[in-house]
């Protein structure tokens, strides 16, 4: 075991090594700051003190809070955030991006990408200001926060100074999209401690260790529990800010969870401490059966299990990430869906066992496209052509959210992306026919009436329906 831990440290070293070799110094507050204190882990008698350790009693019970991008978009967001922490301890905060920052930092990308250094820069001088603006009013004066300058400062070089190569593409955006997290988290950090609430940036480029696969990947949840806890082992303080969305490749390049992937960030971070609870802070009450905003009689659901969220994650229900719910199934956290803007409403509990859902649940996707495949030779058992199909859909990154088998077709509704067509290409040259439908969503109702199935499973609109006795799902066109 001793060896085992022995050879994390080394690996964190070389992790730790090649951050700056590439990037320079980390640049968040008291990044690498030697200290220890209440929050360290003692060893037990007769144990060697290695500095971290497995064993979950020698950890404070922490929870997991995580703000969205939404949350934090201006300065009454960062307020309100310390509010809602203001009597806690003992907690890790996971931060997305501020507003729509990583939507900005795609377009510095898309400079990179298009050798267009003005549309870079434009970008990064909006954001820098867009930033400055949050800073100055939550200091109440114009103020510089170093960490954050230099932050801008790395951005601006790997955007402008990059020597760019198409097959580095997706590198390259998680190195820059990973900017959002990091700065703010780092004025977040800062905040807090110049209000008084004292804790500690937490860079999760070295703690989340990830697959080597940019743009998705998966946090290797076994190799990070140690990075992490030995961390946070080091420290005095008890809350943590860390970001959500990053992590660090083997090869100690940054990487990105997927769009949105703060909820996965911070469902991990709970798996690996063994959270009492993880708490994702949200613009809404709860979750609610239908987005109200196509469908203006939704109500909200107070409890819901693990199986039905993930089902309606998958389906498009914008609650979480659907990735959230295994590391938080595996150590049966529960999660709570709460409403940023007051802290006392009871918000939505995800566990493992709940009371039944008693409305029916609506879940429109939008922007969808169908594809519908046909064996160029009429082969009528297509099912035996299924695995070169999704192969190559894999390679292009889609993901069907419905499929619909027929003796000769293959119809799958899927997100609409500008890899379509070159998976379409592709499908063509591999011996299919292929026919695309635009301008489609994806609407699914669990626990379905006969009132909703004539009002939303009928007419000329639909292209496709799928029903079990629960469930009903149908590809329409959109009005
Ligand atoms: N900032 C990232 C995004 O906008 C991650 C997240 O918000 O969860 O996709
Ligand atoms: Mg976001």
């Amino acid at each position: 075991a001793a060896g085992r831990k022995n050879a994390a440290a080394c690996s964190r070293s070389a992790l730790f090594f090649v951050f700056l070799h590439r990037f320079g110094m980390p640049a968040g507050p008291c990044a690498a700051e030697p200290c220890a204190g209440r929050f360290a882990l003692r060893a037990r008698p007769g144990v060697p003190d290695t500095g971290f350790s497995n064993d979950k009693a020698l950890l404070p019970i922490m929870k997991v809070y995580k703000f969205g991008g939404a949350s934090v978009r201006n300065a009454d967001g960062v307020r309100n955030l310390r509010k809602i922490i203001d009597d806690e301890q003992n907690l890790f905060i996971i931060v997305s991006a501020m507003g729509k920052t990583t939507n900005a930092l795609e377009k510095v990308f898309e400079g990179l990408q298009k050798g267009d250094k003005q549309l870079s820069l434009e970008h990064v001088e909006s954001l820098r200001k867009y930033h400055a603006e949050i800073i100055d009013e939550l200091w109440h004066e114009p103020k510089r926060l170093p960490a954050v300058d230099a932050l801008f400062g790395e951005l601006e070089k790997v955007a402008t100074e990059t020597v760019y190569k198409p097959g580095d593409a997706e590198l390259w955006y998680d190195t820059i999209v990973a900017y959002g997290e990091l700065v703010s988290t780092t004025i977040i950090s800062e905040y807090l401690n110049y209000a008084g609430v004292s804790n500690r940036w937490i860079d999760m480029r070295r703690c989340f260790l990830t697959e080597q696969r940019h743009k998705d990947a998966g946090v290797n949840i076994e190799a990070s529990a140690s990075l992490l806890k030995n961390a946070l082992g080091k420290c005095v303080e008890n809350i943590f800010i860390g970001q959500g969305f990053i992590g660090g490749a083997p090869d100690g390049t940054t990487t990105t969870l997927g769009r949105e992937g703060s909820d996965y960030s911070a469902a991990v971070v709970a798996n690996i401490l063994d959270a009492e609870s993880m708490s994702v802070w949200k613009d809404v009450d709860g979750v609610m059966n239908a987005d109200p905003k196509a469908f203006p009689d939704a109500v909200q659901i107070a409890e819901l299990n693990y199986l039905d969220t993930i089902e309606l994650a998958y389906s498009g229900a914008q609650i979480i990430h659907p990735k959230t719910i295994k590391p938080l199934q595996n150590k049966n956290i529960p999660l709570y869906v709460r409403p940023f803007g007051d802290k006392r409403k009871p918000g939505t509990v995800i566990r493992g066992m709940s009371a039944p859902v008693d409305v029916p649940i609506l879940i429109l996707k939008k922007d969808q496209v169908l594809l519908t495949i046909r064996s160029r030779d009429f082969s009528f058992v297509l099912e035996e052509k299924f695995a070169t199909i999704f192969s190559l859909l894999e390679r292009f990154r889609i993901k069907a959210n419905l499929i619909h088998n027929s003796a000769v077709n293959l119809s799958l509704c899927v997100d609409n992306s500008w890899h379509i067509d070159e998976a379409i290409e592709a499908l063509r040259e591999a011996g299919f026919d292929v026919m695309k439908a635009e301008n489609m969503e994806l609407l699914t109702v669990r626990g379905y009436t006969d009132e909703l199935w004539r009002r939303y499973a009928r007419g000329p609109q639909v292209f496709v329906r799928q029903a079990t006795q629960s469930t009903v799902r149908v590809v329409r066109k959109r009005e």
